[in-house]
């Protein structure tokens, strides 16, 4: 593999997901599971984070087989990170049942000499905190890419304003846009986005796909369209795996948002990451380009 490494901090977890279908169960999870299942299909990924004596053998062994090194991946005494999620009829919408840190609540990340010069920096859903402490550590990153959730905008807003104003690409859905900005229309939250450091936000659109924000350009991206969804959960992270990780072997912005668009509709075929196990490469080239010819 020629590409760039990338290094990522962000959740991993068990989760416990209900589909308006009645499918529900416990799975793995974390938006640094999804994340490193689908950039690792293009680049190294080196892993921060954290799991509990209780994490199965399952998530090690996938740990083992999709990150490039397991240096800065701790397993401690106590529980993992655990997420629980209820899904709305429209497969869409959903509410949180419980969010409980676990071993997250105070995780101290030290990152090992090796992975502090990695190029391309993802900082996943996770505490800002943690998403500082972690790039304090990092040597001049060539590309700080950022992704959050509605809960840290009502929980931890300035350690996040901090976060952004270190971003060089910012990831958010429509929503969190306006709790972050008050505007509706989601090319305006991204230019006002813009102004607070990134050079780029992405505004995710759930089944519409992306809109690149920019301060000289706005792009749609579309999604590729799954009619029967399994299960919706991962879907950013999968996005943004496959976005940073297309960044790391040298494609453009709009390609890798292209390749994140179609690599987000394998992870929604699966319930918990299975999904994203599926995206051959043919099957990818041949979503890419429908995706190509969409947007
Ligand atoms: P997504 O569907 O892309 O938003 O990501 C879903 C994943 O995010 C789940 O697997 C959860 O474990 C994880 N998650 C949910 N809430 C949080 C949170 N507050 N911080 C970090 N990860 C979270």
């Amino acid at each position: 593999m020629n590409s760039d490494s990338i290094l990522t901090v962000g959740s991993i977890a068990i989760d416990w997901l209900e589909m308006p279908d009645g499918t529900e169960g416990e799975v793995l999870g974390g938006s640094a599971t999804y994340f490193v299942l689908a950039a690792s299909q293009f680049a190294p990924v080196h892993i921060v984070g954290v799991v509990g004596s209780d994490f199965p053998q399952e998530g090690h062994d996938l740990f083992k087989t999709h990150a490039a090194n397991l240096d800065d991946l701790q397993v401690v005494e106590g529980k993992t990170f655990r997420w629980g999620g209820r899904y709305h009829e429209n497969w869409e919408n959903r509410t949180t049942l419980f969010t409980e840190l676990g071993v997250f609540g105070d995780f101290k990340p030290t990152i090992s000499q090796g992975n502090r010069s990695c190029p391309l920096v993802f900082l996943a859903n996770i505490q800002p905190s943690l998403q500082l402490d972690v790039l304090s550590q990092i040597e001049s990153p060539r590309l700080v890419i950022t992704d959050t959730m509605n809960l840290w905008i009502d929980t931890a807003l300035d350690d996040l304003k901090e976060v952004i104003a270190k971003t060089d690409i910012l990831l958010l859905n429509d929503n969190e846009a306006e709790m972050l900005t008050g505007l509706t229309d989601s090319e305006g939250a991204g230019r006002e986005l813009c102004r607070q450091g990134p050079k780029s936000v992405i505004v995710k659109l759930g089944s519409s796909g992306a809109l690149l924000v920019e301060e000289e350009r706005t792009v749609p991206v579309a999604a590729y369209k799954i009619e029967d969804i399994v299960d919706p959960t991962g879907a950013g992270d999968s996005f943004a795996g496959g976005l940073v990780g297309a960044l790391a072997a040298g494609e453009s912005l709009i390609d890798s948002l292209i390749t994140g668009s179609a690599i987000a509709s394998f992870s929604v075929e699966g319930f918990g990451p299975s999904g994203l196990y599926n995206s051959d490469k043919d099957e990818l080239a041949q979503r890419i380009s429908c995706i190509r010819n969409l947007s």
